[in-house]
């Protein structure tokens, strides 16, 4: 499946007219987005949800909640067996369809929730569909890092959507985002000047690139937050660019769902794709926070390219972390490296990535040493 890097997450789209939903979709279409995040499991956007894409179902494609129902007139995340099998069908019936792209197995966060789930009759039933071929991929929504991490390395998922952004990553484990964001409000300081990438979302990422699961984000601008200086746990106002930018960076996103409710809405999202590298680049924001700079870890960014040898050096740095920090074996990793264009060995140790890398990586050094552990 190849999807739209900006994609349209349906949440506002609730409680909309039918003309306003067609018009999105439009836009949406139009402007090159083919991938649609349908969690919400309320009766009347669904249906017309299906009716704005009839005749034009194959030109999207759509991420479907399973587990998400609709119980006595309100939203539930459910495990029971007939609430899901009733709420999915009743999907499938309103969105016009008899088949969902990626069905995904609905909001998995708590720490023991995915402990039952391989056994259960939900991912039975799930499983199930896949092979009739009703859902063509399984997915999971979470918000956990440790949760999604287990889900990942079972193999059973082919698709994540996860909460992600500069700020969450930087989220220590031991302290609850909640918590932080609310004292932000509340106008506490908060110091994230030492920090580094969160272990256990940095091994997330790397399982799911590892394993070929595609992360698909959600929560890219923490519900606007990061936007304003006030209101970021960051201290720092970033821009709906530079949180899409970031999140395309994480290895293995394939997409950032980004809520829309108007036609403008669309275009403003899509007007991404127009934006200069210049405009993108967090890495001076984040960078002055001193995020990240520790110890020169690589960020995956490929703000250090051209290179004049053509490899991809943020490819090359993840493959490496891989084998380094995450204690993959070489092997289970070479498919992945000897894909890319250029090797490590391409490497003519010019220095140019060097003095643009805004996180001191040792770029030549890591060459070197990917040659000598793949090649
Ligand atoms: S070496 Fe530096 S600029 Fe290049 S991908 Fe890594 S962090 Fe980004
Ligand atoms: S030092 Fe190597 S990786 Fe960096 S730009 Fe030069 S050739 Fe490319």
């Amino acid at each position: 499946m190849t999807v739209s890097e900006i994609s349209l997450g349906c949440e506002h789209l609730q409680g909309k007219s039918c003309e306003l939903i067609d018009e999105v979709i439009d836009a949406a279409i139009d402007n090159g987005i083919n991938y649609l995040d349908v969690f919400m499991s309320e009766p009347n956007v669904r249906t017309n949800i299906g009716k704005a894409l009839k005749g034009r179902r194959h030109k999207v494609m759509i991420q479907g909640h399973i587990g998400a129902c609709w119980v006595d007139g309100q939203y539930k995340v459910s495990r029971d067996i007939d609430e899901c099998t009733t709420a999915f069908e009743d999907l499938l019936t309103r969105l016009q369809t008899d088949y969902i792209d990626v069905g995904f197995i609905h909001f998995v966060d708590k720490m023991t929730d995915w402990d039952s789930l391989p056994d259960s009759d939900m991912m039975k039933y799930v499983l199930s569909l896949k092979e009739k071929g009703v859902i063509k991929a399984v997915g999971m929504s979470s918000h956990n890092p440790i949760t999604a991490k287990k889900a990942v390395e079972s193999g059973l998922i082919d698709v994540l959507m996860f909460s992600l952004n500069p700020a969450y990553d930087l989220v220590p484990g031991d302290r609850n985002m909640v918590e932080i964001f609310n004292e932000v409000f509340e106008g506490k300081e908060q110091d994230f000047t030492s920090l580094t990438l969160e272990p256990a979302r940095a091994e997330l990422y790397r399982a799911c690139e590892e394993k070929g699961v595609a992360i698909t984000v959600m929560k890219a601008l923490a519900m606007g937050t990061l936007l304003s200086e006030e209101r970021s746990p960051l201290g720092v106002a970033l821009t709906e660019a530079q949180c899409i930018s970031y999140a395309l960076g994480r290895p293995a996103v394939s997409a950032v769902m980004v809520g829309m409710q108007s036609a403008d809405e669309v275009r403003a999202a899509a007007a991404y794709y127009n934006t200069t590298e210049e405009e993108k680049n967090y890495t001076d924001i984040l960078g002055r926070l001193g995020m990240f700079t520790s110890g020169g870890r690589c960020m995956y960014c490929n703000h250090c390219l051209p290179c004049p040898s053509h490899i991809d050096i943020a490819s090359v740095n993840k493959y490496l972390d891989l084998v380094e920090l995450d204690r993959h074996t070489a092997d289970s990793v070479k498919a992945h490296y000897f894909a890319l264009d250029a090797t490590a060995s391409s490497c003519i140790s010019c220095g140019a990535c060097e003095g643009r890398c805004p996180f001191n990586v040792e770029v030549i050094e890591r060459m070197k040493r990917a040659v000598q552990i793949f090649e």
